[in-house]
């Protein structure tokens, strides 16, 4: 039994990517998939390519699982995802023991690939010349082979990729590059994934895609003045196990009145929007060609907040864009302000290569002290606004999904609220995980809320 251990860097949809290939190692006889790194034949590392630190620690990790060969020469190393894509050939010079490069369009292959590798190696042929394979050729229909889930017991939620690629092209952004342009897999397919996944316990589902508000706008029509999107979200509300629906993430590009309005009849549909601003400043947006203003954004917010009161938004923001003023970031943070976010991931913006932003010229680049002070700055402000709504919370009762143990205590549970929050409680597994019950909040940290269950009869 070959034993695959697969280690993933980046977002939700690398999460996914990776849980799909190992569940096609599951069905592949003769192999198993293992957590432990020392113990595999094969060593395959998902990769993301959105920050340069992200490809160095894949890189490294690469390098050290190196070793590995010494004990075991038959091991078979790959790089899957992001970086394999953008960098291709490239890695197979730059890391003598890799033997598989396989890009974002080619995850369905990779049993395939490491199989045929793994055979030719049992064969005697390792003395050939080094026989490696780089695949990052474009695929078509290859959105529609991210369907397969390996759930773990009581397993209560799942990400369900709805698109791939994107065709934004944002100015500081790696992944219409590395993911290709946006191909959209059909309703039906996608609602009879989130059946099966209901059919297996799973209570909640979040919709991924990099432009997931314009999911299908290309291949299918708007019906009755909405569209795909919202078409997607109304059939996967009528599935009976399904109790709560996210999405990750939107573009306020193609933000309309059908998918606000979807806040106010569709109650599955979470408290919660993940909605990237990027700036407050319309001319550093224009310059990251987000095709919006900051007033539109915050509009759109407002509207949203009028569709579902208690919706709690969250953003990515970049700080230090290339000839980001002081003036700029201020307008930044006053939006930051009015929006009154739950929650936002801020970033110092770094070059990308081959993106159009690592093309601007040295002199308007922001150094890099600067960028570090508004990074400071902005996180100040945001984990105020966080931890005010937090504590807010403290003697009211919400209601959570509960997803097991807690990942940084095992004694304990963790839920979450609708509105994405996470509550720590005291329970037994067996019976409060993927159970959807009231907690009363006793405790928060400013992050983490901590509560009681509350026993109704
Ligand atoms: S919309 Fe998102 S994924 Fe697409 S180019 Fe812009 S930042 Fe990148």
């Amino acid at each position: 039994m070959f034993k695959v251990f697969i280690k993933t860097y980046g977002c939700q949809m690398n999460e996914r990517d990776s849980e799909q290939v190992s569940q096609m190692f599951l069905e592949k006889p003769g192999y198993a998939v293992t957590a432990d790194e020392s113990d595999a034949d094969v060593i395959l590392i998902n990769t993301c390519s959105v920050r340069d630190q992200a490809e160095q620690k894949a890189l490294g990790k690469m390098g050290i699982l190196g070793r590995l060969r010494q004990r075991k020469p038959h091991v078979v190393y790959g790089f899957l995802g992001c970086m394999a894509q953008s960098r291709g050939e490239e890695l197979i010079q730059d890391v003598p023991h890799l033997d598989l490069v396989a890009g974002t369009q080619k995850y369905h292959k990779v049993v395939g690939y490491v199989d045929q590798i793994l055979q030719r190696r049992l064969q005697r042929q390792m003395d050939e010349v080094r026989y490696s394979i780089v695949d990052v050729a474009e695929e078509e229909d290859s959105q529609n082979t991210i369907r397969d889930h390996k759930l773990k017991e009581n397993q209560s939620t799942a990400f369900v990729s709805i698109m791939q690629g994107c065709n934004m092209k944002c100015t500081f952004c790696i992944v219409p590059y590395t993911r290709g342009g946006e191909r959209a897999r059909p309703i039906a397919d996608i609602v009879a994934e989130v059946r099966t996944l209901a059919d297996r316990g799973v209570r909640e589902v979040t919709l991924l895609g990099q432009i997931v508000n314009l999911y299908g706008r290309h291949e299918f029509p708007r019906v009755d003045d909405k569209s795909p999107f919202v078409q997607l979200l109304e059939a996967i509300h009528e599935i009976d196990g399904i109790k709560r629906i996210r999405f990750t993430s939107p573009h306020p590009i193609g933000y309309k009145a059908d998918l606000i309005e979807a806040f106010r009849y569709l109650p599955k549909l979470a408290s919660h929007v993940h909605f990237p601003l990027q700036s407050g400043s319309d001319r550093i947006l224009r310059a990251m060609h987000r095709p919006y203003k900051a007033e539109k954004f915050i509009e759109i917010c407002d509207q949203m907040k009028e569709a579902r009161p208690d919706i709690a938004i969250s953003t990515d923001i970049i700080v230090g864009f290339p000839g980001e003023t002081d003036e700029d970031y201020l307008e930044t943070k006053s939006v930051v302000e009015r929006v009154d976010f739950h929650n936002a991931f801020v970033f110092r913006y770094s070059k990308r290569r081959n993106t159009p932003a690592a093309e601007m010229p040295d002199d308007i680049q922001v150094p890099e002290r600067v960028k570090e002070e508004r990074n400071q700055d902005l996180l100040t402000l945001v984990n105020r606004l966080a931890s005010e709504k937090n504590y807010a919370l403290v003697g009211q009762t919400v209601e959570i999904l509960c997803e097991g143990a807690s990942k940084t205590n095992s004694e304990r549970l963790s839920g979450r609220t609708m509105q994405n929050k996470i509550v720590i409680i005291e329970g037994d597994q067996q019976r409060f995980a993927g159970e959807i019950f009231d907690v009363l909040v006793t405790e928060s940290t400013g992050y983490t809320l901590y509560g009681d269950p509350v026993l109704h009869d």
